[in-house]
């Protein structure tokens, strides 16, 4: 873990954790508090966060990942519609984003009163977190892979299935066309018929060559669980993008 330090809230240029938690208040004027570099995407909780709630878009802009977690004492109500619309920001501006507790007052169509033991297992259940890998940049250049989006009907198919269903078919294909190298390599992925096709001719993950040049990944040896979680994260973000970027 790479970690920067600052002292001033206007040097704030980019890649901070952001965190709605009230214990964390005081540290915006009087302690430091922890740059998330853009080495590191993958999110790890800092405790002296940068708090800032109600935070302006504006502000976290620039920002790789952005952390949310309501106020478990209940001084604050964390509201789902709110969350939902920082997740879309966080998704279209390459922001990674983790929904990590709910606090003790959360507001969905109505107003919940969460015990300390079940706010974070409820954000969990939630299934709100997106991570947006580094790749999806450098895929985004590419005219080939840029050309690949999901349908209206690919869309329902997946509103009707879940994406915990969606996941789990990633799995399936994953393991049968990328796990070990197959004799047609190349030619095993379809370019319809199923979200996660389209998923991976966009992500490079259509075949072990692909995987190679986009994800540095030996053609060679068999995929290890690692490597196959790694690969279904891919896919199943870059769906999180698609149906973000057109509703
Ligand atoms: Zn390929």
């Amino acid at each position: 873990m790479k970690f920067q330090k600052m002292n001033k809230l206007d040097t704030i240029t980019s890649n901070h954790i952001i965190c709605l938690n009230s214990d964390l208040y005081s540290y915006l004027d009087q302690k430091e508090f922890i740059i998330y570099t853009k080495e590191n995407v993958s999110f790890q909780y800092a405790q002296n966060g940068f708090y800032n709630y109600p935070f302006s878009f504006e502000k976290i802009k620039g920002f790789v990942s952005v952390y949310i977690e309501g106020d478990p004492t209940g001084n604050k109500i964390l509201d789902y519609e709110q969350l939902i619309e920082y997740r879309k920001y966080c998704i279209q501006n390459h922001m990674s984003f983790y929904f990590g507790s709910t606090g003790k007052l959360f507001y969905k169509s109505r107003l919940y009163q969460i015990d300390m033991a079940y706010q974070i297992q409820q954000a969990q259940k939630a299934q709100l977190d997106f991570t947006y890998y580094p790749v999806y940049d450098l895929l985004h250049q590419s005219k080939f892979r840029s050309s690949f989006h999901l349908k209206q009907k690919d869309k329902e198919y997946i509103q009707n299935k879940g994406m915990k269903t969606i996941e789990q078919h990633a799995y399936e294909f994953v393991y049968k066309k990328l796990k070990v190298k197959l004799i047609q390599d190349g030619k095993q992925t379809p370019f319809k018929g199923h979200p996660i096709f389209i998923a991976m001719h966009a992500c490079g993950c259509c075949c072990r060559s692909c995987l190679r040049k986009w994800h540095k990944i030996d053609e060679n040896h068999i995929l290890n669980e690692k490597e196959i979680a790694y690969i279904v994260s891919i896919l199943i973000n870059w769906i999180e993008i698609e149906l973000v970027n057109t509703n």
